[in-house]
């Protein structure tokens, strides 16, 4: 869509529309009306956003951003206004710098896919994409892909943890068919961050759902990286009508360490622990060793799976070492 100046337009009128992905200082916008146009931002939203001086840098905004743009002074278009966000999938800056980092802002979900075989489930993997959806407040959905390859009662062993901790679990193969429309349902009209380790379908998923979408998860935000100055990372991809929806692909995500998260604030990360915290004897157990730990004692009840128990201690110790 190119400006039209020739036709009047009412001065404080915008048209709104949501951010897609931004690349260089230059964003681009699917308008309400389903249009795409390109957008910088004004200069006046850009000096808010740097009140401090290692976010002078920092793009505020964000791929999922509901904006108003306006024709811009010089031609073109330029975002005037940021509406403001339900939700956000951030990670915090390394200990010594200022602000954060925002991946996605309005997300609605945070879909992780992973394989029954080829490659193994890993936990520790898994939980790492949970911890960050939990961090952020989002709500997680596994999706366990290629059920042809493996056992189906083992995989279901593999996933009782995470249905007892209250995951939604979606048992799919792509190659059968099957679990397909339950994964399409579930991205109507929703903003969904969709991540996990390579090779586990994520791509041939979203194919096979929206034939001739031709989506290529993890590629397409290393393209728009390549060769320009700032890049937000994440590219937010529009699904087809009727159900519409987004998903977002962000390789931010994908190389997250868990490393800026407050050791004290892993436990509530893992839903299963919460009906346990403030019950130990000691407000600041880490429910490592501690007499009185209600967490142990649910694991030794078998409320919470010990595997999970394995990992929150694991990834206790990688953050209190700071690895
Ligand atoms: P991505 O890296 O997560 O996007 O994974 P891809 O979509 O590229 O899939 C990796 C490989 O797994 C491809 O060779 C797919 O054909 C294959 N694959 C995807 N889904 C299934 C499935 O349900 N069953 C089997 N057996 N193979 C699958
Ligand atoms: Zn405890």
């Amino acid at each position: 869509m190119t400006p039209d100046t020739s036709e009047p337009r009412c001065g404080s009128a915008s048209t709104r529309g949501v951010v897609l992905s931004g690349t260089g200082g230059v964003w681009r916008i699917r308008t309400d009306g389903g249009e795409s146009l390109d957008a910088s931002l004004r200069g006046r939203l850009k000096n808010r956003a740097a009140t401090r001086p290692s976010e002078a840098r920092r793009p505020k905004l964000a791929v999922g951003d509901r904006v108003g743009v306006e024709p811009g002074r010089h031609g073109g278009w330029a975002i005037a206004e940021i509406l403001p966000r339900t939700s956000k999938l951030s990670r915090r800056a390394p200990v010594g710098a200022f602000g954060e980092r925002i991946l996605a802002a309005n997300v609605d979900q945070v879909i992780v896919v992973v394989a029954a075989a080829h490659p193994e489930p890993n936990s520790r993997m898994l939980d790492r994409f949970l911890i960050i959806a939990e961090a952020n407040e989002l709500g997680a959905r596994i999706v366990v892909n290629k059920v042809d390859l493996a056992d189906e009662a083992e995989t279901h062993r593999w996933c009782e943890p995470y249905e007892r901790a209250g995951y939604p679990v979606h048992y799919a193969s792509v190659k059968l068919g099957r679990g397909v429309d339950a994964i399409r349902a579930v991205l109507d009209n929703r903003i969904s961050v969709l991540t996990g380790p390579s090779g586990v379908g994520k791509s041939s998923m979203i194919n096979a759902i929206f034939p001739g979408l031709n989506l290529r998860v993890g590629a397409i935000s290393e393209s728009v990286q390549k060769g320009r100055h700032t890049t937000v990372g994440s590219v937010m991809v529009p699904l087809p009508a009727p159900g519409g929806g987004y998903v977002v692909d962000t390789p931010g995500l994908r190389e997250v360490g868990i490393w800026d998260l407050p050791a004290g604030a892993l436990d509530r990360c893992f839903p299963e622990f919460r009906p346990q915290l403030g019950l130990c004897r000691f407000g600041d157990c880490r429910h490592s060793l501690e007499p009185g730990c209600a967490v142990l004692d649910a694991v030794r009840r078998g409320d919470i799976s010990v595997a999970r128990f394995e990992s929150y201690t694991l990834l206790l110790d990688q953050l209190v070492s700071g690895s």
